[in-house]
């Protein structure tokens, strides 16, 4: 190899074949390199010797687009620098490294205390501003706060409070993209956009790219399912979610929000999904802009919580959870002042009887600390999934998560949940449903007992994208397509436009080497 950064695989590396979809993958190199310099003499060996390319974030994907195929892993977790801070149209944005951690972020942000080496004067100005200004966040949440803000990018990431705030697309400024022939290409929101279908591309060494885009329409949903195509298109957003197929992301510019005054949580059990649904439908618009999160769990993964409660000390913190308690929605509230979320706080008490609800069964956070224990319940049930499936997996090695990402537009909510019910009955498979029931984005979370269950769950999967398609929702709503959603894809937008955003991936990667596996095979289809 050409590049002393690039090393053999040997055994100490075994954790990066692997993501937290639990598939495992196989490669020849790593590389671990720590700036966009670095990164560059990789790509540039990776390009020259033909090297299939997988780029890892914190490997916190569930849909395994960080699983390697072959060839070179590049790592970016060493990429772990704050860069600069900027003001722009009254907001603070930050340029920041790929590998920079969201927990991470989020605390420096919160403390106010940044690793300044290396700042320019503008960035230190504009540091000064933000640390007598009021309290700011960045909004994207994806429960697992170990993502690396590169990974987030690259698929595109929401969570709770994307119901409010959009997923991380709104809240990219820039990014610098290194493309897989080596060229680095620098985009600003609002300076390179697409003429209808059509999008030049000029990388900072003068090399252009003349692309066509694929013609299909995106869902009017929460989506993250392939490529984002629109007519007169920023550049910027062909490359968030574009799941480590067009290049590696070195740098992004993240813009932060001001805090609201007053953020509150509310958790109101109900005796029925039906009752749940209800209330969701009655106060997504009694809420408005005020409500920035529906969460649900169903009565599964409140059973799973129950048990682990009692059962794994790790989980000894959470509540307890009233054995009437059938299923859950948390509501989150930003209001502007505390007089504002104790006024929207009534109105949920009253959606919540209205819907089948009791005012004894709710739970309020008001305090940071409060919330923090709901975070910790939300957080939770993934989790104990997780571990459940590896105890599982132990036993019987094929099995595996099989867990949904698929949205649908808000009218279709009650036959969404009522068709994964009755389905999931019939199929006599184990199951738990949580997630984001404002966005009518709920993860069901198949439990294999066996090969056959798995291979069950699998098909059940398959004929639920073919209905949510036709919903006109979308199959991955937020994880990315990655390996395991990628026949997915084709369902949803058939082979005509899997074979266009094909042609898209080649006319940037020629010799098809970067992200081998995700999205779509690179095989078959008009653009081999
Ligand atoms: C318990 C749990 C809960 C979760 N909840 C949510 C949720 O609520 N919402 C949500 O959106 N997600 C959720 N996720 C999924 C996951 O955390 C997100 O998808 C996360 O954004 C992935 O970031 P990562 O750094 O781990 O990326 P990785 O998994 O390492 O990579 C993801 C993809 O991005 C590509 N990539 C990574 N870095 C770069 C880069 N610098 N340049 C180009 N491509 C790159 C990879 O090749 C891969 O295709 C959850 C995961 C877990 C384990």
């Amino acid at each position: 190899m050409h590049s002393d950064l690039i090393k053999p695989f040997a055994a100490e590396y075994a954790e990066y074949l692997k993501d937290e979809s639990r598939s495992v993958g196989a490669c020849q190199y790593v590389a671990f390199p720590r700036s966009h310099d670095e990164a560059l003499e990789v790509l540039r060996t990776a390009y020259d010797q033909d090297l299939p390319v997988t780029i890892q974030g914190g490997r916190t994907g569930l849909a395994a687009g960080a699983v390697p195929s072959g060839g070179l892993i590049v790592n970016t977790s060493r990429m772990d620098q704050v860069l600069g801070m900027s003001v722009r149209d009254g907001l603070y944005h930050l340029r920041l490294q790929p590998g920079v951690i969201l927990s991470r972020l989020r605390k420096d942000i919160e403390s106010r205390r940044l690793d300044t080496a290396g700042w320019d004067a503008g960035s230190l100005q504009a540091l000064e501003a933000f640390k007598k200004d009021k309290a700011q966040f960045f909004t994207p949440d994806p429960t697992e706060t170990s993502a690396l803000l590169g990974g987030m990018t690259a698929c595109n990431a929401s969570g709770a409070r994307s119901y409010k705030y959009g997923p991380v697309r709104g809240h990219i400024h820039a990014l610098r993209v290194i493309l897989p022939t080596g060229h680095p290409l620098t985009l600003e929101r609002g300076r390179v956009r697409a003429k209808g279908r059509r999008m030049e591309l000029v990388c900072d060494d003068g090399f252009a790219l003349c692309l066509d885009l694929p013609t299909f329409r995106m869902p009017d949903t929460k989506n993250a399912s392939g490529y984002y195509i629109h007519d007169d298109m920023d550049a910027v957003d062909l490359f968030i979610g574009s799941d480590g197929t067009l290049g590696l992301i070195t740098e992004l510019e993240i813009i932060l929000r001001p805090m609201p005054g007053a953020v509150w949580g509310v958790t109101c059990f109900f005796a029925s999904e039906d009752q749940a649904v209800d209330f969701v439908t009655a106060a997504r618009p009694a809420l408005g802009a005020d409500a920035a999160a529906f969460e649900y769990f169903d009565p599964h993964a409140l059973d799973i919580l129950r048990s682990q409660r009692a059962n794994n000390p790790a989980f000894a913190a959470l509540p307890v959870i009233d054995p009437a308690y059938g299923c859950a929605v948390y509501t989150e509230l930003h209001c502007t002042d505390e007089q504002a979320a104790f006024d929207r706080l009534m109105a949920v008490g009253d959606l919540m009887e209205a819907a089948g609800g009791c005012q004894d069964h709710t739970w309020v956070a008001r305090t940071d600390t409060d919330r923090d224990k709901l975070q910790f319940f939300r957080h939770a049930v993934p989790e104990s999934v997780n571990m459940l499936i590896d105890q599982r997996r132990r036993i019987d090695p094929v099995i595996t998560k099989l867990g949904s990402d698929m949205s649908v537009p808000d009218a279709c909510l009650r036959q969404v949940t009522q068709m994964y019910r009755q389905d999931l009955a019939e199929a006599g498979l184990e199951y738990a449903t949580w997630g984001h029931i404002g966005n009518n984005h709920l993860h069901v979370n198949i439990l294999p007992r066996s090969a056959d269950d798995y291979s069950r769950g699998k098909a059940l999967f398959a004929r639920w994208a073919e209905a949510v398609t036709r919903m006109g929702g979308a199959v991955s709503a937020e994880h990315g397509v990655g390996k395991l959603k990628a026949p997915f894809l084709t369902i949803m937008y058939g082979q005509k436009h899997i074979d266009e955003m094909r042609a898209l991936k080649l006319a940037v990667d020629p010799k098809g080497l970067y992200g081998i596996g995700n999205l779509f095979s690179l095989k078959g289809g008009a653009a081999q």
